[in-house]
């Protein structure tokens, strides 16, 4: 069986206790490879190299930094069919969606951070005739880098490549879930040339390895993607220690449909928008919300649509919705549709754990529910499957306090044609990031984080270099004494 090893000080290396966790493809629901449960000692190891390769790499020329990344971002396009194949086993997502979105996208996260850091400028302020002020930023030193699994080597990037590009050394800690595509880029980095220590990847538990990265003092900063809950536990451990700290967290993010909106393109979206990636993207919108005067046709070309999408065999070009990531996280989205039956819901489609093409996964229909109260639990927890709840509204006002009527705050979808309104709900919702008329298109300059329980801090373009750079200002008097 295929075994992954740490990547530390640029050599792979076996967990130093030689203790493994199961690794399962979740379209079999079958053990496929061995992950290293990781201790301690090996996140102490991977922050000592992390620490030595600092002084050097933080002192590398922006241009050769830059080489090196892209050098990196080329090797992960060249292996796009092997990597999106070892995504699509791992986590159960259509290998369609990891060629089309997951590894393109962590290609691109290298290119794009590896060439906005080569314009990355600082200011000077000019008090006219006594002195001049600049802003020196500084690379903090050791950070650490924690994602999660549901768009597995995506969001691994999106930390680490930011991190490296303005002169940090990265200790990273992948999800145990979906480890595999971390380990096939630390092969990556050590062709391209990345020097022994500047990248560090620890596989193993949150609690074991990745908590060592919110408490060691070598560590300057923690960027986190993942549940709110765990989250909260970064916050509280890092905080007295004075860390930098970068939370993204959870979701339940609102998808308000208008009459206005252009019907069409709204269904073929909102059907990406429930379901992509069995549902486990935290922008999925899963509280929608329909006006109701078009409610009933809503409804029936949504639920149809539903209806039609394939559940099957990730491997297949066909499937359109592949398995959930685990059983754990299979047992939970079930116990949530229970949960939104005993409330009071109605289920329109999907509901079902299903066997499709005779594999023994972890897959589920995709499902809408409707009857549904905004502030009942199926709608207020973050589920993170293929499950959305559909309701109407009368008006604007109603609709803007169901969206904001939630302790999360990522992001939000409208669908409206009246660009005024746009405009006016756009400022009010209370979310990181709001998108009209589409969903999920990215720029990846833009701020990106989320409000309330889903988020501090921001990343994406120059608010990642911000955050990962320690900014010092320096004076110089020139005016008489
Ligand atoms: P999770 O919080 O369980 O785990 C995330 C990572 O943290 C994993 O690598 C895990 O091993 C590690 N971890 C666990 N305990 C830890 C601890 N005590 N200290 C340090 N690290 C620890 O999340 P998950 O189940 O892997 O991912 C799903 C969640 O991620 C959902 O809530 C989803 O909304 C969220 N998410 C948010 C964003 C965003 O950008 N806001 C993006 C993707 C996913």
């Amino acid at each position: 069986m295929k075994k992954i090893s740490n990547y530390i000080n640029g050599e792979f290396q076996a967990p130093q206790a030689r203790k493994y966790l199961d690794l399962y493809n979740p379209a079999k629901g079958e053990v496929y490879a061995a992950v290293p449960d990781s201790e301690e000692a090996d996140m102490e190891h991977a922050i000592a190299a992390a620490k030595a390769a600092f002084p050097a790499w933080s002192k590398t020329s922006k241009e050769e930094r830059h080489r090196i990344m892209m050098a990196i971002s080329e090797r992960i396009e060249a292996n796009l069919d092997a990597l999106a194949l070892a995504e699509s086993i791992d986590s159960g997502k259509p290998l369609w969606l990891a060629k089309a979105v997951d590894i393109p996208r962590a290609a691109s996260n290298f290119r794009f951070f590896a060439t906005a850091a080569m314009q990355f400028s600082s200011e000077s302020h000019e008090m006219k005739g006594q002195a001049i002020n600049y802003t020196l930023r500084h690379p903090l030193g050791v950070v650490g880098c924690i994602s999660p699994w549901n768009l597995p080597l995506y969001l691994f990037t999106w930390k680490i490549a930011p991190a490296l590009a303005v002169g940090n050394t990265v200790v990273a800690k992948p999800s145990e879930v979906t480890p595999m595509t971390a380990f096939l880029l630390s092969k990556i980095c050590q062709e391209a040339g990345l020097p022994a220590g500047v990248l560090n990847i620890v596989h193993g538990l949150g609690h074991k390895t990745g908590a060592v990265l919110s408490t060691h003092p070598d560590v300057k900063a923690v960027s986190f993607t993942g549940s709110t809950k765990i989250g909260r536990e970064i916050a509280k451990v890092a905080a007295p220690l004075f860390k930098k700290v970068s939370l993204e967290m959870g979701g339940k993010n609102p998808n308000i449909i208008f009459a206005d909106c252009n019907f069409e393109k709204m269904l073929d979206t909102t059907l990406r928008s429930s379901f992509a990636n069995q549902g486990q993207i935290c922008l999925c919108g899963s509280r929608v919300f329909v006006e109701a005067s078009i409610y009933e046709k809503f409804r029936a070309a949504f639920v149809e649509k539903t209806k039609q999408l394939r559940v099957g065999n990730p491997l297949e070009d066909s499937s359109r919705v592949g398995a959930v990531v685990s059983k754990a996280h299979y047992e939970k989205i079930l116990s949530y549709i229970e949960i939104a039956k005993s409330e009071g819901g109605t289920i329109l489609a999907g509901g079902n754990a299903v066997q499709p093409d005779g594999l023994n996964g972890w897959f589920i229909e995709p499902t809408i529910i409707e009857g549904l109260s905004n502030d009942c639990r199926a709608n207020q927890d973050e589920i993170f499957g293929p499950v959305v709840s559909i309701m109407p509204f009368q008006s604007e006002e109603e609709v803007l306090g169901y969206a904001n009527g939630s302790k999360y705050g990522l992001s939000a979808t409208l669908w409206t044609e009246n660009l005024s309104r746009a405009h006016r709900m756009a400022t009010e919702i209370e979310s990181g990031i709001v998108w009209v008329n589409t969903w999920l298109l990215r720029d990846l300059r833009t701020p990106f984080g989320g409000m309330k329980d889903s988020g501090v801090g921001r990343e994406g373009g120059l608010e990642a270099f911000r955050f990962f750079t320690e900014a010092k200002n320096v004076c110089i008097h020139y005016g008489g004494r």
